[in-house]
């Protein structure tokens, strides 16, 4: 680019967006196609929290406030290198904003004016930087200067960024939003998920997210299209441009023409047809065809999943995650309202069994009310995440055990432990359960005899390997390949730049699904799988051949999982698995599945 040019830019004189039909490729994470009004969900609205900083606290929050520049600073670099597969105009458009706003990141008068608040005034880091944001901008007003106020808005995103990243709060923006809106945003976390209504929302797109993450799962348990990764999205596409989500192909087309419009309506109409000819199946049992009885149930989040598991004859519910009724709020639900939602859920279930898990917050998952424990740390998936934080913080875990025991009362119920390492945790938590059981008695609440089954997940790769030493502790195993695949290979499940590298397939993660499920049967206790590949039917074949005989996905996954348990002979799966772990090739693997998958 000519230097003139370069220096307008610099100036902040930017190309309006351009008109006329645009695509964008990203990553397919719940199918259907949507079509609608774009939403831009904008980084701002966040409510800050104000409070003054004790002496002795100035040192931890400017940490915090330094971890959150930093947090800013990788997300920036992530959309610049994203942002680097589109054509180069548009790159280099993208890449001079996101320049500008890493400037204010570093040692910028921004960060240290926010310093000089939190030490000298003793705020906290978010009202410090809302401060300093309201300070910079109303000095660039008063100087009149083109340029300058072309700057202000930078100045305002970066400071959102900060709060937003300070506060870990969602979004709250999706009330009141027109029906058949489709969101687009920089990044939606699992919490902004939780927040959505399908009955209004027709899908989302999103620049940052990886197909495994939760964000991904709550999209198709919610049965909303939508594409993550998408680069060049934000900034290109405007609020009320028509856009189309296709969340089967990964595909996002903003200001359609007429004939692409047409097409995509046609393609919209067959897809809800196909659904209905499947939701057909949900009478018939999942059977194969030389006799062998699958269960198939459904992982849900929240209480108004339950009749989309109901909708698909699920024969349980193999996996409630009960984290998602911690998100968006700001106090902790206490034993009586926690046992009422479960009670809710497991009446619902009308006596078929539901697997309640402790809560798995941390990682990418958080939950504002849980505060500076729920702390993501340096390294969050390795963090005190999941079973960890339960142990650490024994109150929380014994009201949640509570309240599972309530339940238990109104049906059968599983006890599920996310992200189990050790033997050691898993016999705390029994211990804790029969303290808590004994509570419970002597208050006078009728508790069910046996208490509930205890089981764990096997998601980290070393519990998989101790599997026979847990068998012996547990009543029965859940393997979660979605942790497990990314622990095993090292590749954050949530991160779209390396979602082309994380595979269920690996020869690794394949052994680690036998040896668990073998394992149990040994031991003589049952074993599911729920992590997403559970409704994926291309893995249907091998994951029965390897001995599998419960499988629990989203709601809206099953009847296509059932239609191919009902065409698949064991027999002949059971020898394909063999062949395929006899395999070192990931490709080799994938074509033998393929070819397996083909034949039907
Ligand atoms: C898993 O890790 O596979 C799993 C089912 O748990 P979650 O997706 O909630 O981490
Ligand atoms: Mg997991």
């Amino acid at each position: 680019m000519k230097s003139e040019a370069r220096r307008a830019k610099r100036r902040g004189v930017r190309r309006p967006p351009g008109e006329g039909e645009r695509t964008f490729e990203g990553l397919a994470v719940s199918p259907g196609i949507a079509i609608g009004s774009a939403h831009l969900h904008e980084a701002g609205n966040v409510a800050v929290p104000e409070r003054t900083v004790e002496a002795g606290d100035v040192e931890a929050e400017r940490g915090r406030f330094e971890a959150a520049v930093q947090k800013s600073l990788r997300q920036l670099a992530k959309l610049n290198s994203k942002s680097s597969t589109l054509p180069p105009n548009v790159a280099e458009e993208i890449g001079f904003l996101l320049d500008a706003h890493v400037q204010m990141l570093s040692q910028s008068r921004l960060v240290r004016g926010v310093e000089r608040r939190i030490v000298e005034n003793r705020l906290n880091a978010e009202t410090a930087v809302q401060a300093e944001i309201a300070a910079i901008a109303e000095g660039f007003a008063a100087m009149e200067d083109a340029y300058l106020s072309a700057r202000v808005q930078d100045v305002r995103d970066v400071g959102a960024r900060l709060i937003r990243n300070l506060t870990q709060t969602p979004y709250q923006a999706f009330k009141n939003l027109p029906e058949g809106s489709i969101v687009v945003s920089e990044e939606i976390t699992p919490a902004d998920t939780a927040l959505m209504d399908p009955e209004t929302l027709a899908g989302f797109c999103t620049a940052l997210g990886g197909a495994e993450g939760h964000t991904a799962i709550m999209a198709r348990a919610m049965g909303l299209p939508a594409v993550l990764g998408v680069a060049g999205l934000v900034g290109t596409v405007r609020s009320h441009d028509t856009v189309i989500v296709d969340g089967t192909a990964g595909r996002v087309i903003i200001r359609p023409t007429a004939s692409t419009l047409e097409s995509y309506e046609a393609r919209r109409l067959e897809f809800v047809r196909e659904q209905r000819q499947l939701a057909r199946l949900a009478k018939l049992p999942a059977v194969t065809r030389d006799g062998v009885e699958v269960t198939l149930e459904v992982n849900i989040e929240l209480p108004r999943e339950l009749e989309s598991a109901r909708a698909v004859e699920a024969a349980g519910i193999g996996l409630l995650r009960t984290e998602f009724m911690f998100m968006n709020r700001d106090d902790i639900p206490d034993e009586d309202e926690q046992a009422k939602m479960l009670t809710e859920i497991v009446q619902g279930m009308e006596g078929r069994p539901v697997t309640i898990r402790t809560l798995d917050v941390g990682g990418e998952k958080l939950a504002s009310a849980l505060g500076s424990e729920a702390d993501p740390g340096a390294n969050p998936a390795l963090g005190l995440r999941a079973i960890r934080l339960s142990l650490s913080r024994p109150e929380l875990l014994e009201t949640q055990l509570a309240a599972m025991l309530r339940a238990a009362a109104h049906g059968p119920v599983r006890i599920l432990l996310p992200m189990i390492a050790t033997v050691a945790e898993v016999r705390e938590v029994r211990l804790i359960l029969a303290k808590v059981a004994r509570r419970l008695v002597r208050r006078g609440t009728r508790l069910p005899d046996p208490l509930p089954p205890l089981g764990a997940m096997i998601e980290v790769p070393g519990a998989a390997l101790a599997a026979d030493a847990l068998a012996q502790v547990c009543d029965f195993f859940a393997i979660g390949t979605n942790d497990l695949t990314m622990y095993t290979l090292a590749i954050d499940r949530g991160d779209e730049q390396v979602a082309h590298l994380y595979n269920p397939l690996h020869p690794a993660v394949l052994r680690l699904i036998q040896f668990t499920t073998e394992a149990a049967l040994r031991n003589r206790i049952s074993v599911s799988l729920c992590g997403e590949i559970a409704g994926d039917p291309r893995f249907t074949g091998l994951l029965l051949g390897l001995g599998i005989r419960e499988l629990s996905m989203s709601p809206i996954k099953l009847p296509r999982v059932k239609q191919r348990v009902r065409s698949i002979e064991l027999a002949a799966a059971t020898t394909r698995a063999h062949a395929i772990m006899d395999q070192s090739d990931q490709a080799r693997i994938s074509a033998l599945l393929d070819d397996f998958n083909a034949e039907r």
